[in-house]
């Protein structure tokens, strides 16, 4: 096929994940000294005081089965991240937007409104190009609905922790149930879920993706157990957990685990609308003199750009004014400095390409097509 292992390369841009592998946002509070992780389905009792599941009483009552040098080999890889992403950080992307909320927010902000025949998917796959808002997406989803986040990237399970992957895994999806509501953000599924396999796949990544999916089905199977009993709510709800994955792949996911996600959003190439947006956004944090038909041009030229496109294209153009003057710019007041131009953005346009060319770009509008929903 050829999406072969190096142009798959090419369509994986590592650059902007997170530096851990294992980053669980905003869950810990730094103000205290024991490191308390809140979890917010505790919070929506009538209890007013939040309760605090310390990182210690955590580990010492972990739930059976999970291996404690896994679990806090999760806790220790946590990450703090100040910037947290808002839902208006992302420029479009409505119908992903509102189908986040409707499967996840709202349903772990009210569970008990969605129960029945309203019971949220456990999982959702957001496919498409790379650099086009997924993970941007994840982390906003997490920030909205109040829920401890589990960021991991499927590629860095299948190599730097091979071994301990499979303990790793169910220490994953044990946390992810004992701090529900609780996301567990995949990137680059395909690694992990791929069907290449057969042919003399790793004896231990096979053991990981099929330990992946016991776990993700029992989660499914508890869900089904509350649609059977919706009485049992309480006891269960903090059960709540989603396996939200993402991938510029989707086509090398095997059928079954395909299936596994009810849910699958195609996540496009921004609308002219969009980039726009972006472009607007990007250029408030720079003094510029680009006009309103400047602006309309540089929509135009960026045709086929991906969000990530646009905003290294921005950087680039941002440097114009700067280069010109080599190291006179050390004795220049930021006053003396130039505002950039349509012309910073037209040199950049010659190097910052679109990374996604139309040949690639069919073959995910043929897969959404297939097997996904627009948007
Ligand atoms: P993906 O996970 O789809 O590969 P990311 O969510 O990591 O892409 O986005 C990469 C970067 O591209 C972001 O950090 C942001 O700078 C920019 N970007 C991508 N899509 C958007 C968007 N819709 N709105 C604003 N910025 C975007």
């Amino acid at each position: 096929y050829k999406y072969d292992a190096e142009r798959g390369d090419r369509y994986r841009d590592d650059t902007r994940r997170p530096s851990s592998e294992f980053a669980t946002l905003r869950q810990v509070d730094s103000r205290s000294s024991e490191e308390a992780v809140e979890s917010p389905a505790r919070e929506t009792k009538n209890d007013k005081t939040p309760k605090k599941m310390t990182k210690t009483a955590i580990l010492k009552n972990l739930p059976p089965g999970i291996d404690e040098s896994a679990a806090k080999q999760i806790f220790n890889d946590i990450v703090v991240q100040g910037d947290e992403v808002h839902w208006s950080d992302i420029a479009g992307l409505e119908v992903a937007k509102n189908s986040l909320r409707e499967t996840v927010v709202y349903p772990f902000l009210r569970p008990d409104l969605f129960m029945g025949l309203r019971e949220p998917a456990r999982g959702m796959l957001l496919f498409g190009p790379p650099g086009t808002g997924k993970t941007m997406l994840a982390r906003a989803v997490a920030t909205e609905s109040k829920s401890t986040f589990f960021s991991i990237s499927a590629s860095s399970l299948t190599s730097k922790y091979l071994g301990e992957s499979e303990k790793l895994v169910r220490a994953l999806f044990g946390l992810a149930k004992a701090l529900a509501p609780s996301i567990i953000f995949v990137d680059e599924i395909d690694s992990l879920l791929s069907h290449r396999s057969d042919a003399g796949e790793h004896e231990a990544t096979r053991r990981i993706k099929t330990e992946f999916l016991i776990q993700w089905s029992e989660l499914q199977r508890a869900a089904a157990g509350r649609e059977a009993d919706s009485k049992l709510n309480s006891r269960n709800e903090a059960q709540r957990v989603l396996v939200l994955a993402a991938t510029n792949l989707p086509w090398a996911i095997d059928e079954a685990a395909r299936r596994r996600f009810v849910r699958r959003q195609y996540i496009p190439l921004p609308e002219p609308k969009t980039r726009e947006t972006q472009l607007r956004t990007l250029l408030r944090q720079q003094n510029h003199s680009l006009s309103d038909e400047d602006v309309e041009k540089l929509v135009q030229l960026t045709n086929g750009f991906s969000g990530s496109d646009i905003t290294a294209l921005a950087k680039d153009a941002a440097m114009g004014p700067l280069r010109s003057l080599g190291e006179a710019l050390l004795y220049m007041t930021k006053e003396q400095i130039r505002p950039m131009d349509l012309s910073d953005f037209e040199l950049s346009l010659k190097s910052i390409r679109p990374s996604v060319d139309q040949e690639g770009l069919r073959e995910y509008e043929e897969w959404a097509e297939k097997f996904g929903e627009r948007g």
